[in-house]
């Protein structure tokens, strides 16, 4: 996998203060796209053990809640290894910050599914924010998306409860 960009300090792309991954590659090409120069999978820098134990660094301090993914598409099969492996060290140091991610994909839907990979790497998650942004549904108002198909889907519960549950916002 190779990753576009840290954020060491996002406030936009869930609650508190987060550290933020882009990740390379995205097959949606959606018109409009905010990043289209992370379509190609080879963009940016190779996602290595290095900058895997920099993003622990990042994420150790109290003032930091936690870590969004985004893209690019953390999902898309090529990413979902690499996410994988970042988030069962997350799990493991500092597990008490929250991680969430974006997708394009719909869960439950064409959310692709990669053996022995897809299934940890949604329960390592907080909140998955899914689907695709729709021009004509969009919404200025709603919180950390952009068009009101896209839904913040509170992982833990949705899992515990095998029916979808949204996060809830009043956090
Ligand atoms: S899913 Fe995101 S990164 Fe991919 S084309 Fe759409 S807006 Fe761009």
């Amino acid at each position: 996998m190779n990753y576009a960009s840290i954020k060491s300090c996002d406030i936009a792309n869930g609650p508190g203060v987060r550290v933020s991954l882009f990740v390379s590659g995205c097959t949606h090409h959606c018109k409009d796209c905010f990043n289209a120069e992370a379509w190609d999978f080879n963009y940016g820098e190779p996602f290595t053990d290095e900058v895997m134990d920099k993003l622990l660094r990042l994420l150790a301090p109290d003032y930091v809640r936690g870590i969004t993914y985004l893209g690019g598409e953390p999902f898309d099969p090529r990413n979902q290894e690499g996410l994988l492996l970042l988030s069962r060290k997350i799990r493991e140091h500092l597990p008490e910050k929250s991680i969430w991610a974006f997708t394009g994909y719909v869960y439950g839907g064409n959310l692709p599914i990669v053996p022995d990979v897809t299934d940890e790497l949604l329960s390592a998650l907080d909140v998955l924010v899914d689907g695709p942004f729709i021009a004509a549904q969009k919404n200025l108002s709603l919180r950390f998306r952009g068009s009101s198909n896209q839904r913040l889907i509170d992982m833990k519960k949705t899992r515990a409860a095998g029916e979808v549950i949204l996060w809830d916002e009043a956090q």
